[in-house]
């Protein structure tokens, strides 16, 4: 396991920027070292652990883009339209055959090897076989036009894949072209889930008229196991500084991550952090950001532990600032910035300098083709309502103080999150 020390996530101002908290995140947070080699099929969503070079040009040799003809471009009429015997017919798969020689052509199709002396292609479109069998081509055909020269999509011993990158689906076909059978990744990281309160009840256990059932936890072991980490789910602490401290401590000795989420507050009944300090070292992060309430970050016998706060907005707009860098961070993987798409507002807002504000919106596509964001009509940071009916959220900047219809802001969808 990554062993972070007691000092990892000290912090010395007042109030944090999301950009301070990331970047220290990204730097201080240390990577897994174990390594393991998965099959391609198992490789989807896995932080690569070394670079990958090209052990084989892409493609690897010269071959036709097209069913046609394959002639020597020093035959290429210049002006008129030749006629040319054809010899030979080289499919795909097979070997290239006979050179094919000067003022002749060779039948040939996409993806089937280039004769020798051959290195341009007529399409079968372009052309008309004349009643003696020959080949009737256009004029102005440009020199190796149709042919795809081997390498030309990447050279041998290129860079390819580089490490720390999360391999999708396109990556994955990369490395299948080069002929691996199976990738080295880190290993997945092993993630403590517990939610605190005494307000909460599993769903399936049977409650009282006086608590909910506790959704967050399901909420944040989901977007958990999206980001490639192995989840455990630990249940529900009551607020209890002794429990809390045991269940904390036991948690912290078999996982890279522990993560909670209520009772960080400063409420008498907010237990975590006196738990946390009895057993490791807490800091508590307050940051500029809304929704979002103070993140209690700590070390627990060298294992990084964060407290979400309890409010399922909050918690969900905190996870994506503070739990997703530091989970990227533990697994090897490079960074993976935030990016906002533009899109026009379709609503009034006012807020406060200095503070980094997340506006839930739902998008539409306008007559003009452009997208608009409306907001959801009501703020309130426990309304659950409020992240299921929209598809993502509008990132407003410290500088901003107001937003007016029709201006273009930053959008990220739900799905960029996670
Ligand atoms: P806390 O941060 O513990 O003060 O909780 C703030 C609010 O979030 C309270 O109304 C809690 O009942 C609610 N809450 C805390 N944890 C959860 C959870 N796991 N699921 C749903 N709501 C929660
Ligand atoms: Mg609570």
């Amino acid at each position: 396991m990554a062993q972070l020390s007691d000092d990892c996530f000290a912090f010395g101002g007042p109030m944090m920027s999301v950009d301070e908290a990331v970047a220290i995140i990204a730097t201080r947070v240390s990577a897994v070292d174990e390594i393991e080699a998965v099959p391609l099929e198992k490789a989807d969503g896995r932080i690569l652990a070394g670079d990958i070079s090209a052990s084989l040009p892409l493609p690897p040799f010269t071959n036709s883009a097209v069913d046609g003809y394959a002639v020597r471009s020093s035959d290429l009429p210049l002006r008129e339209e030749a006629a040319f015997p054809v010899s030979g017919r080289i499919q795909a798969g097979a070997s290239a055959g006979e050179p094919v020689k000067p003022g002749h052509a060779a039948r040939i199709f996409t993806g089937a090897p280039m004769p020798e002396g051959a290195d341009t292609v007529f399409m079968q479109e372009d052309v008309r076989v004349d009643a003696a069998g020959k080949v009737v081509v256009p004029a102005g055909l440009r020199p190796g036009a149709n042919v795809r020269p081997v390498g030309e999509d990447i050279q041998l011993g290129a860079a390819a894949l580089g490490a720390g990158l999360r391999l999708r689906p396109q990556d994955i076909a990369l490395a299948a072209a080069f002929g691996l059978t199976q990738i080295d990744v880190r290993r997945r990281i092993r993630v403590a889930v517990f939610s605190t309160g005494n307000e909460l009840v599993s769903p399936g256990d049977p409650r009282q008229s006086a608590q909910l059932y506790d959704s967050n936890r399901f909420m944040l072991m989901a977007m958990l196991a999206r980001l490639g980490c192995e989840v455990r789910d630990l249940g529900i602490l009551r607020d209890d500084r002794g429990a809390l401290a045991q269940g904390l401590k036991k948690a912290a000795g078999t996982n890279d991550l522990i993560l909670t989420s209520g009772g960080v507050s400063t409420g008498e009944e907010d237990h975590v952090k006196a738990a946390v300090e009895d057993v490791g070292t807490l800091v508590l992060w307050r940051m500029a950001i809304k929704p979002g309430r103070p993140v209690a970050m700590g070390i627990i016998g060298g294992t990084p532990f964060i407290g979400l706060p309890g409010n399922p907005v909050a918690s969900f707009v905190t996870f994506v600032h503070v739990v997703r860098p530091t989970v990227l961070a533990l697994s090897g993987a490079q960074p993976l910035p935030l990016i906002p798409m533009p899109v026009r507002a379709a609503f009034t807002y006012k807020k406060k300098i200095a503070r980094r504000e997340y506006v839930r919106v739902s998008l539409h596509k306008m007559d003009d083709g452009r997208l608009e964001a409306t907001k959801f009509p009501r703020e309130g940071a426990g309304l659950l309502s409020s992240l299921v009916d929209t598809d993502g959220l509008v990132e407003l900047g410290e500088e901003i103080t107001q937003v007016a219809p029709g201006q273009t802001v930053g959008f990220l969808s739900y799905a960029s999150l996670m």
